[in-house]
């Protein structure tokens, strides 16, 4: 057997007639930029997350970049990221101009909230967590520290769609919230593309501006802007998908509660979800102390797998000018020796997780 470690194709295969219709819909009409597709996803995503305006936009850092220059980050801000996460979190920060400031993980792989305080200086402008892996971070605890210290939330929900902190949806916690749609992210597109939520109407018209060459209408340049601009083709594609992500939500969750009976006794750490998140298993990740040989033994018997992430953001070289060490972030740099991601989709199938439990039966046995 073969388990690829996504498999986009399966999910096109499951859903062609609708997704072709859509594409072949987008070229009939010619209409490649603009038009009632974008405004429809905006408000069907609206509908799903239940945050009340949303801006579609060409990626997921895009997203970011924009509310942080919508809420006036600028040279001398500090903001405070994970030292865990795509670079993206931290990259829209230093692009600013400002300053990530790195904090270590939990065993949830989020932003440890109880390490937050001691890293705020009167420079600090706001705290971005991520929710990584489709965990969600302690939010509850986060917006606790940054109402008492007056400062902003932006969620990086990149990695996930659908997630929820008691009951409540992640992206209605923050003043605005990011989002990717990467086609291997929860939802994705054929190509690029991404959106900012808010529920605040003054944020959303000004991020909307910014994504449209700084003109709240045709001609009209208040501010020098940006083209962010989500294709049509995409945004048509992604009204296709968007039905159906509450029950590739379920079968993700459905698959990692089979992955975590198949692999109790198998030596590895698995995931940990306190009681009250619920958890979108974007990725599936396990810990071992033997990495190299493990993934060596995963690749003898075609189990796709992958490091999300090798190094901790604060000892990648860019940021080699902060001059962190390990022991700075000693859960995540123990943690990025010790990662590795399983096969993980909806359409993952119970015959190929019994493969893989079986392959990963031989490593230990
Ligand atoms: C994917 C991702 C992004 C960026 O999204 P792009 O659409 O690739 O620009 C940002 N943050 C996290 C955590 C991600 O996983």
């Amino acid at each position: 057997m073969n388990v690829p470690f996504v498999d986009l194709h399966a999910q096109y295969l499951r859903y062609r007639t609708e997704i072709d219709a859509a594409i072949a819909g987008v070229i009939a009409d010619t209409a490649f930029i603009g038009g009632e597709r974008i405004k429809n996803f905006e408000s069907n995503f609206s509908n799903y997350t239940e945050v009340a305006h949303t801006i579609a936009c060409a990626n997921g850092t895009d997203s970011l970049e924009m509310i942080l220059d919508a809420l006036g980050v600028q040279a001398g801000d500090e903001i405070i990221v994970p030292a865990l996460s795509w670079i993206s979190t931290a990259e829209v920060v230093g692009t600013r101009g400002a300053t990530p400031v790195f904090v270590d993980i939990d065993k949830t792989y989020t932003i440890d909230p109880e390490l937050i305080e001691e890293r705020i200086t009167p420079r600090t402008k706001g705290i971005m967590p991520v929710h990584l892996y489709g965990c969600p971070a302690n939010m509850p605890r986060i917006m606790e520290i940054a109402e008492k210290h007056g400062l902003f939330v932006i969620e990086d929900c990149a990695q996930a769609h659908g997630a929820r902190v008691k009951q409540q949806n992640i992206a209605t916690f923050g003043v605005a919230a990011s989002f990717s749609f990467y086609p291997g992210k929860n939802l994705g597109a054929y190509g690029d593309a991404g959106a900012v939520v808010t529920d605040h109407i003054e944020l959303a018209d000004h991020i909307r501006m910014i994504a449209n060459h700084g003109q709240p209408k045709k001609h009209d340049h208040q501010i020098e802007g940006r083209n962010s601009r989500l294709d049509t083709l995409q945004a048509a594609i992604l009204n296709a998908k968007l039905p159906y992500l509450p029950l590739w939500t379920a079968e993700r969750q459905r698959n990692a509660a089979r992955y975590n009976t198949l692999l109790q006794a198998s030596g590895l750490t698995l995931p940990f979800t306190p009681e009250e998140r619920e958890h979108v298993y974007h990725l599936y990740v396990v810990q071992t102390e033997s990495r190299t040989a493990f993934m060596k033994h995963l690749n003898d018997h075609n189990v796709g797998h992958a490091v999300h992430y090798p190094t901790p953001m604060p000892l990648m070289p860019c940021y080699a000018k902060f001059k962190h060490a390990s022991a700075d972030f000693p859960v995540a740099a123990a943690a990025c020796a010790r990662i590795v991601s399983l096969p993980m989709y909806a359409e993952l199938s119970e015959e190929q997780q019994q493969y893989v439990a079986d392959v990963i039966q031989r490593f230990n046995g």
